[in-house]
């Protein structure tokens, strides 16, 4: 069953996304696989597999993987972020981390993880996830600018 990744590696970390994605190549090759800019052109290049890259991360590619989250077109996260080097676009980390919560995405954000995610029976299967329910925080902003408007009903 194809998902859709998100592979993404900070410059420390590059090394260890590469050797890991070397590892799990034909798992990977299996899958849709998206990235951002250096870190996609790096497995394109180094282990010839398709990847569909986004702009380099600092200029906006985790905003535009939390993006295709956002709608629905991710199904599982491998983010080797630095734990020990502060980045520019450090807002934009967290910006995707929280989209990967917020839509009950799978995040393999350390080799570890990685590994036990895709030994998971569930990398090759179909995986119902959860669809999270917020329409009770929709229905509760609509509320908020019904009134606001003047047009609530019980007014
Ligand atoms: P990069 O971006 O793959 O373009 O290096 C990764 C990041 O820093 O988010």
């Amino acid at each position: 069953m194809q998902k859709r990744i998100a592979l993404i590696a900070h410059d420390h970390m590059k090394d260890e996304m590469l050797d890991w994605a070397k590892k799990n190549r034909d798992a990977l090759s299996r899958h849709i696989l998206y990235a951002t800019g250096t870190t996609g052109m790096l497995l394109a290049s180094k282990l010839g597999i398709k990847v569909h890259s986004m702009q380099s991360g600092p200029l906006g590619g985790d905003l535009q993987i939390g993006a295709l989250i956002s709608e629905g077109k991710i199904d599982l996260l491998v983010f080797f972020w630095d734990p020990l080097e502060a980045q520019p676009h450090d807002p934009d980390v967290k910006a995707l981390l929280r989209l990967a919560v917020v839509w009950n995405i799978p995040v393999a954000t350390n080799r570890a993880s990685a590994d036990f995610i895709f030994s998971s029976p569930f990398m090759d299967a179909a995986y119902e996830r959860k669809p999270p329910d917020y329409e009770a925080y929709k229905n509760r902003i609509q509320k908020a600018v019904r009134s606001e408007c003047g047009t609530n009903d019980k007014a």
